[in-house]
């Protein structure tokens, strides 16, 4: 008899691990539920689309239901997991369209529920107007409430990637943007105060205000209207909710998953939980650090995709291991690029690290080269070990490929002095003969 491997979510990590396993063994039945109406689309590419940018939402999607049927995989949208028994191997769906309940048995289990936007329990909050950005479906509602209410005035509560983006995207649109940000810190856990700096001084200069602020309650006759802060009352009628992510954790919790000390799922490298069966894998669940060894809860595309894949293998019958994460990443705010991999100063502060950092500023390329502009490296090293903990890199050009430079020495634990060795790419247009990496390397290094 034919073996069956459930998938829960339909996105990264659940696609991802869909299409391995069928990859791995042909025979096995795999079947998707996704409680939402569309799978496999790219979240990260929302804000682009809503900026107009990317002028169809149909341009993010990966692969439709039709597509993935072609490789032998039973994507059934709108169907919701509502339980899992773990001791029957048995999961309860309802079909959310046509109101029916069933209950499908499967050998293998893979949990990839993802997580939603944290959301306040204010007073208001379930206003017309207030959008938090998750699924294609939410990204499609905020499209159409942009196109018909053509709101002027934007409030976004947080100052993650996502509110920094949104932030863009609103004025691009050529609304007003507030930001209101608890502890007045846009990108708090991603980069130190000498970067953010420069964070914050490219939002002033494309007229986004950040208040150091807390929302209370929204205000509206029906539709919202006004945030109404510790601070005061700002008019809006938009907001976003970029408070961060919390994992879709519940539903593996009642099944007796047992969770992290991040709070979401714990698995081990073959991202197997500690039920017989059952693997999860990408925003529900944990991976480990791999500059503090420990569990940590860093939501990512990127890593949702890896660890799909390995449950995906693994559940077939493979042998693959997820290693760990530095929670490399890049954005775009306005003109600026930032990006960061492994621990800020703060952060590795915070686990009791020891820490001495260095920030540089050079040119991206060679100075007399036309374009030539500023680009600033900061280096978070353990002053006993000499190894690097982590980087941050901010600029116009050449940040993404840099901090990859970064994330490749933190993957091989390498010292400043091996990274002071590294033989870089040079030529005019592309680098300076001292490429800012080396110089970042060689200061520190004093
Ligand atoms: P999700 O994408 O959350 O998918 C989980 C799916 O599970 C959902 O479709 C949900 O409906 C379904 N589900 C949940 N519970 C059930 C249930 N009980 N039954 C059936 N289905 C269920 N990451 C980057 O690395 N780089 C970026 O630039 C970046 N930009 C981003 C920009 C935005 C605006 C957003 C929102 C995210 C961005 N991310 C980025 C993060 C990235 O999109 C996520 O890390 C990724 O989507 C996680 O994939 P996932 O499959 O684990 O979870």
């Amino acid at each position: 008899m034919k073996k069956r491997l459930i998938v829960i979510g339909g996105v990264a990590a659940g696609m991802s691990a869909a299409a391995k396993a069928r990859r791995t063994d042909r025979d096995l039945e795999v079947v998707v539920c996704e409680k939402g109406a569309f799978i496999s689309y790219a979240a990260c590419g929302m804000p682009y689309y809503l900026a107009g940018d990317i002028p169809d939402h149909r341009d993010l999607i990966v692969r439709t239901p039709q597509q993935m049927a072609k490789q032998g995989i039973d994507v059934r949208l709108h169907h919701q997991v509502m339980a899992i028994d773990a001791e029957t191997r048995t999961v309860a769906v309802r079909d959310l369209e046509h109101g029916n309940d069933l209950s499908l048995t499967y050998d293998d289990l893979v949990i990839a529920t993802g997580a939603r936007p944290a959301r306040p329990s204010l007073e208001g909050s379930d206003l017309e107007g207030i959008f938090g950005l998750r699924s294609l479906e939410s990204g499609l509602a905020l499209h159409r409430y942009l196109a018909e209410r053509k709101p002027q005035r934007a409030a976004i509560v947080g100052g993650g990637y996502i509110g920094i983006e949104m932030a863009e995207t609103f004025r691009r649109l050529g609304l007003q943007v507030t930001m209101i940000v608890r502890s007045g810190k846009v990108l708090r856990a991603t980069v130190d105060d000498d970067i953010r700096k420069l964070v914050q001084s490219e939002l002033d200069r494309h007229n986004v205000q950040v208040l150091q602020d807390v929302p209370v309650s929204f205000e509206g006759e029906g539709k919202l209207e006004a945030v109404i802060t510790a601070g005061g009352r700002y008019d809006c009628d938009i907001a976003v909710l970029g408070m961060g992510a919390v994992p879709n954790i519940e539903l593996a919790l009642d099944a007796g998953v047992r969770l992290g000390p991040a709070g979401a799922i714990a698995t081990d490298a073959s991202m197997r939980t500690n039920l017989p069966g059952i693997f999860a894998a990408g925003d529900c669940a944990e991976a480990l650090h791999l500059v503090t060894d420990r569990p940590a809860y860093i939501p990512l595309g990127s890593t949702a995709n890896k660890q799909g894949r390995v449950a995906g293998e693994n559940a077939a019958g493979g042998q693959a291991l997820f290693g760990s994460i530095a929670g490399t990443m890049v954005l775009r705010c306005f003109d600026l690029t930032v990006a960061t991999t492994g621990l800020t100063a703060a952060a590795a502060q915070d686990v009791g690290l020891p820490v001495s950092e260095t920030t540089i500023q050079a040119k991206n390329i060679s100075h007399y080269f036309p374009g030539a502009e500023d680009i600033h490296v900061k280096l978070v090293v353990h002053p006993d070990t000499g190894k690097l903990l982590g980087g941050q890199i901010a600029g116009k050009h050449g940040v993404a490929k840099r901090i990859d430079v970064l994330a490749t020495a933190l993957f091989n634990r390498m010292t400043i002095a091996q990274l002071r060795q590294l033989d870089l790419s040079y030529a005019p247009p592309f680098a300076p003969v001292w490429d800012p990496i080396l110089v970042a390397a060689n200061v520190a290094a004093k």
